[in-house]
């Protein structure tokens, strides 16, 4: 998931605790996930984030 966390958003994948926080804006953490393998997945119409480690471990 994608978070606002104060003037800043955080990155944050939905199956392990790896996270990223640091991100100006919105966009920023959204191009970060397509750079970096990330992963949207829709579960019950809940859009989660899946990080490259998770991807590799299947
Ligand atoms: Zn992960």
């Amino acid at each position: 998931m994608i978070e606002r966390q104060g003037n800043k958003y955080e990155l944050q994948c939905d199956y392990c605790s790896n996270y990223i926080d640091d991100f100006e804006d919105f966009q920023e953490a959204v191009d970060y996930k397509k750079a970096n393998n990330w992963k949207s997945i829709s579960i019950n119409g809940e859009w989660t984030d899946k990080c490259s480690n998770c991807i590799n471990e299947g």
